[in-house]
């Protein structure tokens, strides 16, 4: 009752909920409170949750923030979904994304952009920017996130959260809308890393209905929180404190990292050589798999349909063309193009090596340290409308966040102090399942 008057009072300004669940949340917060009354309940029990928007949940709007979806009821739960429900955690209802998860600022959903709490004329980042607004503004505990190219850790640094990217196939896509399958990851969102392990400990779990989901032994992530940091080699690169990254954000990494190297970490310079080509390399991948994922939704089976189409073709044409937004319009025409006979060579194939290349330089660099820090995005939050005329703008400012979905790696933003007023986030990259290590060394600087 307390988060659905907090939500009532200021989403509507924030606009961060698509849908708000009151009644669902309210019969699951009675049952909740009778397990804890027989003493039987499990941790998280009767804690409420937001899942975003492209988790389909059953019974309930399941939209993926565009306008295709807008009529669309899931008649199932996605994996992640049903594991937080068998806890009875009230799911307060669904957060506003960019749409199928596509864009930095949250301002190519179907409903609206959402506002950052820190300052309401600011994006809140995306795609997950409804996730971290209402976790920021504190209308719910905890939410859910996917981040196919940065879309936890951009808009948790922006709203001055904190978020995690896990290792890819450590939390099941099913019944995640597919946005680009070999990127797309689920992911916690909340006020501190002792939160993210709570939560990762449940969204952790190998699931058959996903090929990619892996069966890998769970850690204790809460136990890892308390591990003292004496030792631990901070990779430094060099490129990421170049050109393009503002001044002032620069300061509050490099004080961040200054204070680990307090508590005995130690710094170490790592190189990244192929980093420059990762957005290159994603503006071709992750489109051409979106142009595959994204045929299925043609008006026959479900989604919008077009009014009195005169064949199948103009059904197809007519639906497709009301139905997405036009940054969705424009990434299914790049990726059909990259995929073409005569270019795939030339592009399709040549950014799938330069994602090995990239993969390879984080396993070398990893080889002499334990985790690479730096900037999660060159800028705090812009103005809402700033780059909206400038997508290329908004594409490069993922330079940080895209080259760990590349390579599948787990990562985090952390907030590491405020810059004219507004949040900026510390980005951790880890190796391959070092979850519990990262958030040990989040919540040793919090
Ligand atoms: N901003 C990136 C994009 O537009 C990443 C989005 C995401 O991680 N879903 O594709």
């Amino acid at each position: 009752e307390f988060f659905l008057a907090r939500i009532a009072e200021h989403d509507a300004k924030l606009n961060s909920f698509i849908t708000v669940t009151a009644e669902q949340a309210l019969s699951v917060a009675q049952a909740a409170d009778k397990r804890l009354a027989r003493g039987d309940a499990p941790h998280l029990c009767g804690i409420p949750m937001a899942h975003k928007d492209i988790f389909c949940t059953d019974g309930v709007l399941t939209s993926c923030g565009s306008k295709m979806l807008a009529n669309f009821t899931a008649p199932y739960d996605a994996h992640i979904v049903s594991q937080f429900k068998a806890l009875d955690m009230p799911m307060l209802g669904k957060t506003n994304m960019d749409e199928f998860a596509m864009g930095s600022s949250n301002e190519s959903s179907y409903f609206g952009a959402v506002k950052n709490p820190w300052a309401l004329d600011a994006v809140p980042g995306g795609s997950s920017g409804g996730s971290a607004a209402a976790v920021a503004a504190g209308l719910v505990p905890f939410a859910t996130g996917s981040d196919t190219g940065g879309s936890i850790r951009q808009p948790a640094s922006f709203c001055g959260i904190s978020g995690l990217k896990p290792t890819y196939g450590l939390a099941s896509r099913f019944g995640m809308i597919a946005y680009a399958s070999s990127f797309d990851q689920a992911g916690p969102m909340a006020q501190s890393a002792e939160d993210l392990a709570l939560t990762l400990d449940v969204m952790h779990s190998f699931d058959m209905r996903d090929s990619t989901s892996l069966d890998q032994p769970k850690p204790d992530y809460i136990a890892a929180l308390y591990q003292p940091l004496a030792g631990l080699r901070i990779g430094v690169p060099a490129s990421y404190f170049g050109e393009g990254l503002d001044a002032e954000v620069r300061q509050v990494i490099e004080a961040a990292i200054a204070e680990y190297e307090k508590l005995g970490a130690q710094c170490v310079a790592v190189e990244l050589p192929n980093q420059a080509h990762a957005v290159a390399a994603y503006y071709i991948l992750a489109p051409a798999e979106a142009s595959s994922n994204l045929s299925r939704f043609d008006g026959v089976r479900y989604g919008h349909r077009c009014e009195n189409p005169k064949d199948l073709a103009d059904l197809y044409e007519r639906s497709r063309a009301e139905g997405f937004g036009i940054e969705v319009q424009k990434r299914i025409m790049l990726g059909t193009y990259a995929l073409s006979a005569g270019y795939y060579d030339a592009y399709y194939l040549k950014a799938q090596k330069v994602r090995r290349l990239i993969q390879q330089d984080f396993l070398t660099a990893f080889e002499q340290c334990d985790v690479i820090m730096g900037p999660v995005a060159p800028t705090p939050a812009f103005k809402l409308g700033e780059k909206t005329d400038d997508p290329l703008s908004m594409y490069l400012a993922d330079l940080y966040t895209i080259p760990v979905n590349l390579a599948g790696l787990p990562a985090m933003s952390i907030p590491a102090g405020l810059v004219q007023g507004l949040p900026v986030g510390l980005h951790l990259v880890g190796p391959y399942f070092s979850e519990a290590k990262l958030l040990n060394i989040a919540h040793q600087f919090q």
